[in-house]
């Protein structure tokens, strides 16, 4: 037990927690993620904390509780407009599906719940009050060194649970760490283990890694490690290449998701197997449609105003993002998009909901039932305003109707 140097104390909720369980004559502890963020100065998620009071000594404490995982130890307390997780001291009993421990067992020894821990930085307890850190693995060290390692042998730890060594280069691409040898090493070592992990918890944590600043370093050790290749097999071999468009990459998970997936053979697929929601698939698929384009071909102000169309303004920023990153030579995208700038395509009117004319208005004027026809006359009028956006005025684009609806062919009214 160490006493730390003054850190800035908790926000008042979570220490009011804390002081509760001590003056109810319990220890209780701030634990993991926050006392790593606090003692590295970086801005705390959840204020998490341990104690050796069990679930039902909690829960009598407070006003507002609820019983988020009662089997496992964890009471969450609802105080002051915020969630603090409360969890009992606890040791896990074996694992034998690489998942989740076999069952868990409450303790009374904080050093115990510690040792079950990943990572020495994560391995901490901290009472802000009395101003002292248990940290029996060197942590605090670690930290020091930016250095990453996990709480005894690693190979042991990554064998118990196959999520943890995904957890390892997401820890050290977030925090800009060093992956300690023996612990980078055990990963190769147990991918095995890592394959029962299921596609939602590795969502998670690839999400975090490509959210990054760091995410190039980040994908190197996935590929480096072999755990890339465990979840998303068929990566060309120069996928270092993807590792160096990342390193330029612009923060956009978007854009980030369409470097590392689309040099897969099946980009859709991949993401539904790792559990991209719809609209995230819609948008990826949408910036890597963009590869499909010539941007040589975009010659004129109509030609960028059809572009913008066609690829659909929500798109714009990300597919920029996205050739910016990916081509060595830059000048055509580049130009495109400085195309676009100068001429205001990007504010021109390009979609039906944007034309000064409804269908409605089109079919009252020219006195139609709904039809295709109408969406065809809509469609011609796109055309024209795309050509020259200053049309797209309602009595101006009304005055061209008639016009507009001789112009079908008679296969298309
Ligand atoms: P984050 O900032 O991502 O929330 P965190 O350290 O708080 O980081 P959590 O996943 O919220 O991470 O878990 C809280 C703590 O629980 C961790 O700091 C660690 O001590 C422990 N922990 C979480 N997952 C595991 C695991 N798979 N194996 C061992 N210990 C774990
Ligand atoms: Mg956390």
């Amino acid at each position: 037990m160490t006493v730390v140097r003054a850190l800035q104390p908790p926000p008042e909720a979570p220490l009011q927690v804390a002081r509760v369980l001590h003056t109810a004559g319990f220890e209780a502890w701030f634990v993991g993620g926050c006392v790593r963020d606090r003692l590295l100065g970086r801005e705390v998620g959840d204020w998490d904390l341990t104690t050796n009071a069990r679930p039902e000594q909690v829960i009598p404490l407070f006003a507002r509780t609820i019983p988020t995982g009662i089997a496992h130890g964890t009471v969450t307390v609802v105080l002051g407009g915020s969630s603090i997780e409360v969890t009992t001291y606890r040791v896990e009993l074996g694992y034998s599906d690489g998942r989740r421990p076999d069952g868990v067992a409450f303790t009374d020894d904080l050093r115990r719940d510690l040792e079950r821990r990943d990572f020495t930085i994560n391995a901490m307890a901290w009472d802000p009050d009395r101003g002292l850190l248990v940290d029996p693995f060197g942590g605090q060290a670690d930290l020091a060194d930016r250095c990453l390692r996990a709480v005894g042998r690693a190979f042991d730890r990554f064998s118990e649970d196959g999520l943890r060594t995904l957890r390892a280069i997401r820890f050290a691409t977030v925090l800009d760490f060093d992956i300690e040898p023996l612990t980078f090493a055990a990963i190769r070592e147990t991918l095995a283990v890592f394959r029962q992990v299921s596609a939602e918890r590795i969502h998670v944590e690839l999400v975090k890694i490509l959210g990054s600043p760091h995410a190039g370093r980040g994908l190197s050790w996935l590929i480096e490690s072999g755990l890339l290749d465990e979840f998303l097999p068929g990566l060309p071999l120069e996928a270092s290449s993807i590792a160096d468009a990342l390193r330029v990459a612009v923060p956009s998970l978007t854009v980030r998701c369409a470097l590392l997936f689309g040099e897969l053979h099946d980009p859709a697929a991949g993401l539904t197997r790792l559990k991209f929601s719809l609209a995230q698939r819609r948008d990826i698929l949408a910036v890597l449609a963009s590869r499909e384009i010539d941007p040589e071909a975009v010659l004129t102000d109509a030609d960028a105003r059809r572009f913008v169309a066609k690829v659909g303004k929500e798109n714009l920023d990300a597919i920029e993002g996205y050739q910016a990153a990916l081509s060595a030579d830059q000048t055509a995208w580049s130009g495109l998009f400085g195309r676009l700038s100068r001429c205001g395509a990007r504010d021109a009117p390009v979609t039906a909901r944007e034309l000064a004319l409804t269908g409605h208005d089109v079919m009252s004027r020219l006195a139609l039932p709904p039809s295709r026809e109408v969406g065809r006359i809509v469609q011609a009028l796109i055309e024209r305003v795309l050509e020259a956006p200053e049309l797209n005025d309602a009595e101006t684009l009304a005055a061209l109707l008639p016009e507009v609806a001789a112009s079908l062919r008679p296969d298309e009214r």
